[in-house]
């Protein structure tokens, strides 16, 4: 059993794909379009967020939100060492600066208490990530943010449709960047990113931005780029947004079913903090043995990965900044200690419980 089954994903909805592919194909529609243009539309709906804007990257939506809040070589954004690189990616791409701050141990987002002495005055964003399909804790990040006027950006690659106090993540920063990169929570097939934001002008300016800098063609008024979604994604998208809701409860009740079987193990579970609903993109357990129990479950057939093993502040492409380890200790022991287990849509019971199983049989803790 692999960590992901996209295959079996696409199969249970193979026939509106076709429907939907077919489509575009005689539109001939493929770049932006109005395959992108209704999927935009349906998004920004689900997202109760005014406007949506496509991309063909998450990677690249990040990108364009930093260059949407002008920031620049010698600015800094305050964002969390323990994520994909994309993350990071965006604030080097505009030449600005990443500055980390931990992790908090029980939720694996940024820790909230440690954000305001990481404010100085060239810190021109605030980018938390939503990690696994669980939401940072908005309030207290986005009272510093307020309080010192200083924008929220949120990474919510990971958690389309994950709630925090009720309401959707990706409704509380100035700008939302979402990824919907085949293994996500919602997945194209192939590439593709948005931004979510009620910002009228962020989002004119972002359909500039991702068509060369363009607002009439041939008329470039910034430097821009080659960031459109293809109408096939926007297609695609629509079809599989439409089941998101149903993918999202199946993946939480697998999660509060791996929670009930494993809450006697060693292992350390994801904990869904108070008031929040986690969209479970990833169950990570975490355990100092679990490379050794990594080889256990693999030689049973069970697919496992390592989301992440080596924290942002400790990769060769950021060495410039000069971090060493031991900077952000929480960070470092969870990419020690995490596993991440099998989770997505159409997982069995039978196959939750042969992974619990499994996992309760390893004595080498
Ligand atoms: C996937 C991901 C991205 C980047 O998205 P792409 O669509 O792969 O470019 C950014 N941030 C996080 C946290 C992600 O998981």
């Amino acid at each position: 059993m692999p960590y992901y089954d996209l295959p079996a994903q696409i199969r249970s909805v193979r026939p509106e794909l076709d429907a939907a592919i077919a489509r575009t194909l005689d539109s001939c529609a493929f770049c932006l379009g109005p395959e992108v243009a209704q999927f935009e539309r349906d998004f920004a709906a689900y997202q109760g967020a005014r406007h949506c804007v496509g991309f063909n990257s998450g990677t690249s939506a990040l990108h364009v939100a930093m260059r949407l809040l002008n920031i620049g070589p010698g600015d800094e954004v305050i964002t969390t060492p323990f994520t994909f690189i994309a993350t990071s990616w965006a604030i080097a791409y505009v030449g600005a600066k990443p500055v980390f701050v931990d992790i908090d141990d029980r939720t694996m987002n940024m820790d909230p208490r440690l954000v305001e002495r990481a404010v100085t005055a060239r810190t021109k964003a605030v980018m938390p990530v939503h990690l696994y399909g669980q939401p940072f804790d908005v309030d207290p990040i986005a009272e510093v943010c307020g309080r010192r006027r200083i924008p929220l950006v949120e990474d919510a690659a990971q958690s389309h449709g994950a709630r925090y106090k009720g309401r959707t993540v990706g409704t509380f920063g100035e700008l939302s960047a979402f990824s919907f990169y085949p293994g996500k929570n919602l997945g194209a097939c192939g590439e593709g990113g948005a931004l979510a934001t009620n910002n009228a002008d962020y989002a004119r300016r972002a359909c500039a931005l991702r068509e060369h800098g363009s607002t009439a063609r041939y008329y470039h008024d910034e430097v821009g780029y080659n960031y459109r979604m293809e109408g096939i994604q926007g297609a695609v998208l629509s079809v599989k947004l439409r089941h998101l809701p149903a993918w999202t409860a199946a993946r939480r009740r697998i999660a509060h079913r791996y929670h009930a079987l494993l809450s006697s193990t060693p292992l350390k579970l994801p904990v869904e903090a108070a008031g929040v609903e986690s969209v479970y993109h990833l169950y990570v357990v975490r355990h100092p043995k679990r490379d050794r129990l990594r080889e256990h479950l693999e030689a049973r057939g069970i697919g496992t990965a390592l989301h992440y093993p080596l924290p942002l502040h400790l990769q060769k492409c950021f060495a410039g900044l000069g971090h060493r380890a031991g900077d952000f200790p929480v960070s470092e022991a969870a990419a020690k200690g995490c596993i991440s287990l099998p989770i997505y849509p159409d997982m069995t019971d039978a196959q939750v419980e042969y992974v619990a199983a499994m996992i309760c049989e390893f004595k080498d803790w």
